[in-house]
């Protein structure tokens, strides 16, 4: 595989008058070139604060403490804030949850990526730039581009925002997107339609996509490789194939034991309960609510094991948790 982005050791930390919460500790992972790699965990579990990190946005609160963020052997975090913003739509783009929020209300789309075509190429004129536009709207399954170009994000449904966010994040021809809950707003049948699309992009442009999502099943569809990632670390990593068949982590395990199935499924009750406070212990992420923890859990960080292959596991059973 030929490397595109290197995560090294990453931690970081939200600064607030309460003091300081680690909210990513030690991650580690690598994205392919073409590649689409799945992040997935609960609420809380890192793996938005993470990936903002790799384009550096976020509160100012938040900080990078160590780490190393490694695109084409650049490290983004050494980079000047001219180098960062060449760098964000044209080499890495990223599409949000909340497309209402991420769109300004007060600019007709078309109009907002006129803009947005024109920052990135000065000798870009207008007119070139709307029929880029309306060509990219076209790309992305607008049925009707030039109505689309005129209207405020307010007058458009929730599927084709995120079609526009789409198209925005694709103008420049990044070799990156990264996808953040980019369905998690919309209703079943568009959820589809906006993972095919992406399917459909990723695959015609030879684009790495990262997909942050809580959603198992969305990984299952779309992914080649997947992090999971528990109360800041990630824990588990490898082949969808291989997590999906032989999780290691007792956490993957519980996340695939409680996916909803045709008929109803039960529900694993340990991950029914919240995530628990261990964020400022040196322990596991888990500890708490595991039911295969041994003494070792409660006081000593686990490393990361090698089950095989590339498919690795944070945890202190290593292989045997296979068998828990
Ligand atoms: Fe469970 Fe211990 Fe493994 Fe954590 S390290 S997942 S608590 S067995």
């Amino acid at each position: 595989m030929e490397e595109l982005l290197k995560v090294n050791h990453l931690e970081v930390s939200f600064f607030t008058d309460l003091g300081e919460s680690r909210a990513v500790k030690d991650a580690s992972f690598v994205i392919g070139k073409g590649e689409v790699f799945g992040i997935v965990g609960e609420s809380g579990s890192g793996k938005s604060v993470a990936t903002k990190n790799i384009l550096r946005l976020g509160p100012k609160n938040m900080k990078v403490k160590s780490g190393e963020i490694l695109f084409k052997d650049k490290d983004i975090l050494k980079l000047s804030m001219r180098e960062l913003q060449n760098l964000r739509g044209s080499e890495i783009s990223m599409v949000f949850q909340d497309s209402l929020s991420a769109l300004n209300p007060v600019y007709p789309v078309g109009k907002k990526m006129v803009e947005l075509l024109r920052l990135h190429n000065r000798n870009l004129s207008k007119t070139d730039a709307k029929k880029q536009v309306i060509s990219l709207f076209e790309s992305v399954g607008i049925v009707d581009p030039e109505r689309c170009f005129k209207s405020y994000p307010h007058e458009l449904s929730g599927g084709m925002r995120q079609r526009i966010m789409i198209a925005m994040a694709i103008c420049c021809n990044p070799d990156l997107m990264i996808a953040d809950e980019p369905t998690t707003a919309l209703d079943v049948t568009i959820q589809a339609q906006i993972l095919h699309l992406l399917r459909d992009i990723q695959r015609e442009r030879g684009m790495s996509l990262i997909l942050i999502t809580h959603d198992l099943g969305v990984v299952a569809q779309m992914c080649s490789r997947v992090a999971v990632m528990c109360g800041g670390y990630v824990v588990e990593q490898g082949n969808v194939r291989d997590i999906f068949h032989n999780p290691a982590h007792p956490y993957t395990q519980a996340l695939i034991a409680s996916m909803p199935r045709v008929g109803g499924g039960r529900m694993e009750q340990y991950l029914e309960r919240s995530m628990t406070d261990n964020r400022d212990q040196e322990i596991c992420p888990f500890y708490g609510r595991c039911r295969h923890a041994i003494d070792a859990c409660a006081d000593t960080l686990p490393t990361m094991k090698t089950i095989e292959g590339n498919h690795c596991s944070f945890c202190h059973l290593g292989k045997e948790a296979l068998h828990v």
